[in-house]
Formats: structure tokens, C-alpha cells, sequence
């Protein structure tokens, strides 16, 4: 049986998802709404048009293709694009040189992406690396995941797993035994405040993290900072307090907001909901850092 998963990017020379140079694999499709999401293309599981005016040069390509007559570029070349008529054909993306248009979720199975991955196996090779899965949510798709790290496996290659831990343990259990090193996020210690955060309480994600100190995987977790939203002592205090009594955390990594993905809102004509907050200041993220190294053995 082939499986086949709706792929947003696949980034190469990645040097922030796990030791090394890497590769990562971002999967489309996500169970969490973080307010300060910076992969906003990764919540829904089906395949959209990207579509930034800014690069757009009025060529009327994508006019001519679509089938559905979602696009129209007016007198005054202004570009309408009528999201709601779009079925993602791709037909657009593909004739839109500008790189205005592109299709993200194309759904891709395990042996297709491996010929990807394998072209930076020297990378990896020389700088300890090798391939995260992250997204969205990789563990929607526990099937495809564990088909991945077996072929990887047997090239040899690191593989590690970024989730949200906000899924069935089934999931993760189906996972563990191919993987070699698991990325997650705690974004806050109290279950309803991360509710408000994220949609979900937290009562899942904590119950994963528990269950996961039987197995033999590394974990480093990943606190996102975000001022104002989970950065008071009371909260940093309860959050490294929990962390420190799971012995399988070799790590908690804090990174800082950021308003990057601003623009991606914008792209996949989403409302913007990251917070309008001011990114932290290098002093600010160490100290913040400096509770965890406290407070964690
Ligand atoms: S094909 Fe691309 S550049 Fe041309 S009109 Fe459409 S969006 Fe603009
Ligand atoms: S993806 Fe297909 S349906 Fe959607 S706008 Fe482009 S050509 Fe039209």
C-alpha cells in the first residue's frame, strides 16, 4: 500500500530541528491552533494556493489556466484571487513564473521523498545530522512517519520527530521503536490556559510525556517564548518544575517569538492571529533559559 501525505516544504540545510545539518520534512494538517502559529500553511491537511501579491507581475498566465475562474487581474493589473472558487488543481502554481502562485500539500509518499533526502546524505554524514519530520503535526500520520525512519534507517541516517505530543499514545508507540530522537513542545503548564492558547488543554501531551520515560528515546523539549502569553515566573517556574521529573528530557531549548510568518497568514488567506508582541531580547531569552538550566537537572 502506498502512503501518500500532503507535503508543505521540504527545507534542506536546516540547522534548528535536531543536531547537525538536516533536512526537514513538513507535513500539512495540525489537531493544535497555536495563537503565535509560525507555519500557518501547516494547519489544515489539504493542499492550498499560496498566492503572494507582492510578486505577482500581471502576466495573466494563471487567468488562462484556471478552470474555475478564480483568478482575475483587473484593469489596473490588481489580481483578484477568489480563494473560494480554488479546488487545487495546481494548474496556476505550475504556469506562475513569478513564484506569485505555488501549490503546498502535494501529497508525497515515503520512496518519493527518500530520493529528496538522500541527496544531502553527505551533509549529514560530515556534521552529525540527518532528517526531522515536523509540520503541522507528523504524528496525524504515524504510519508514513514510521515508513520513513525504516528507509531512512537503513541508509543509516539520524532521524528525529518534532510533535506537539497532542495525539493518541498509539501514535507515538507505533513511532518510537525507528525513531532516534523526539522534539516537543511545551507551550504552557496549566491545562486551560493552554486550552485558550491552543485550542486543547495540555492533559494528553502530559500523560505522552509520562508515558514516554519507558522508552530509551531522547526527548529535548521546546518551550516557545512568548511574552505576555506564558513568560511570568509562576508560569516558566511550573513548567520547568514538571520537566524536571522526566528523566528522558536531555534538553529544553526556548525559542523566542518571532512575527516572521506574518506574511504566510496572508498567503493562505488566513486571519492573523499571532500575537502583537515585541520579539524578546537576547538577555531576555537567556534568562529565561537560565530557569530551565536551574530548575532541570
Ligand atoms: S501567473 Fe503569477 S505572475 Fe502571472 S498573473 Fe498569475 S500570479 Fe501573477
Ligand atoms: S489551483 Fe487550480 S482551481 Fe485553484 S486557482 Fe489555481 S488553477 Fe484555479
Amino acid at each position: 500500500m502506498k502512503l501518500s501525505v500532503p507535503i508543505a516544504e521540504v527545507k534542506r540545510m536546516a540547522v534548528h530541528d535536531g543536531p547537525g545539518v538536516r533536512t526537514t520534512v513538513f507535513v500539512k494538517g495540525c489537531p493544535l491552533h497555536c495563537l503565535w502559529c509560525h507555519n500557518p500553511e501547516c494547519i489544515s491537511a489539504r493542499p492550498e494556493i499560496m498566492f503572494r501579491a507582492a510578486r505577482c507581475t500581471g502576466c495573466r498566465r494563471c487567468e488562462a489556466v484556471c478552470p474555475n475562474r478564480a483568478h482575475r487581474i483587473a484593469e489596473e493589473g490588481h489580481h483578484i484571487f477568489r480563494r473560494e472558487l480554488c479546488t487545487a488543481c495546481g494548474a496556476c502554481a505550475g504556469v506562475c513564473f513569478s513564484g506569485a502562485l505555488t501549490l503546498c500539500g502535494k501529497p508525497m509518499t515515503p520512496e518519493t521523498l527518500l530520493g529528496e533526502l538522500l541527496e544531502d546524505v553527505d551533509f549529514y554524514r560530515v556534521s552529525g545530522g540527518g532528517v526531522t519530520i515536523s509540520g503541522g503535526e507528523p504524528l496525524l500520520y504515524p504510519a508514513f512517519c514510521l515508513a520513513l525512519f525504516r528507509l531512512l534507517g537503513r541508509e543509516k541516517i539520524h532521524r528525529a520527530l518534532d510533535t506537539s505530543a497532542a495525539v493518541p499514545w498509539e501514535a507515538f508507540e507505533r513511532v518510537l521503536p525507528e525513531c532516534d530522537l523526539l522534539l516537543i513542545d511545551f507551550k504552557h503548564p496549566d491545562p486551560e490556559r493552554h486550552r485558550a492558547l491552543t485550542g486543547m488543554d495540555n492533559r494528553q501531551i502530559r500523560e505522552n510525556l509520562r508515558r514516554l520515560q519507558a522508552f530509551d528515546v531522547p526527548i529535548e523539549i521546546r518551550i516557545p517564548f512568548v511574552p505576555g502569553y506564558n513568560d511570568s515566573p509562576r508560569e516558566l517556574e511550573a513548567a520547568a518544575e514538571f520537566l524536571d521529573s522526566l528523566p528522558r528530557v536531555t534538553r529544553v531549548r526556548v525559542l523566542a517569538y518571532h512575527s516572521f510568518a506574518r506574511s504566510k497568514y496572508a498567503a493562505v488567506g488566513r486571519r492573523d492571529t499571532m500575537p502583537q508582541v515585541e520579539s524578546p531580547s537576547r538577555e531576555r531569552v537567556e534568562a529565561v533559559e537560565q530557569i530551565f538550566r536551574a530548575n532541570c537537572a
